[in-house]
């Protein structure tokens, strides 16, 4: 009988976890997790999984963070039962985690006018809000 070695690799998106603000895309976006697979099939059975990575997307750009095992089970666990992580620990965690990865490589000037612009854009919302209350 012939045994025919492979090796077979799988990327799919398990579903939206989070909202969060991308600093690559200027905006609050949704975050996605990708699971990264890669079997060694024999005759093509897979068989041997040596490559299992999980990452987070931004939906409105390529970013991409790795999520390390210990976080991947965390949000895993929790979407058993919940539609997101948004407001837990972990979602604030992460979040903060993406926020410090995106702007390390960013001057304390050019963090100053990320801020900035992030604070107007919360403005310009909220002047909106409260027009449309008033016109209601
Ligand atoms: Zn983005």
């Amino acid at each position: 009988m012939w045994v025919i070695f492979g090796r077979e690799k799988e990327e799919k998106p398990l579903g939206e976890v989070v909202t969060g603000y991308c600093y690559d895309c200027r905006r609050s976006t949704n975050w996605i997790v990708w699971n990264e697979s890669e079997w060694v099939t024999f005759s093509d059975i897979r068989t041997l999984r040596f490559v299992n990575k999980n990452r987070l997307h931004c939906e409105s750009c390529t970013l991409v963070f790795e999520l390390s095992r210990r976080e991947f089970r965390k949000i895993n666990r929790h979407m058993k039962c919940h539609d997101s992580i948004d407001g837990t620990r972990l979602a604030k965690k992460l979040m903060s985690r993406i926020e410090k990865e995106q702007l390390a490589g960013k001057t304390p000037e050019q963090i100053k006018y990320i801020r900035k612009s992030m604070a107007a854009i919360k403005d310009y919302e909220e002047t909106m809000r409260l027009q449309e209350d008033r016109d209601a």
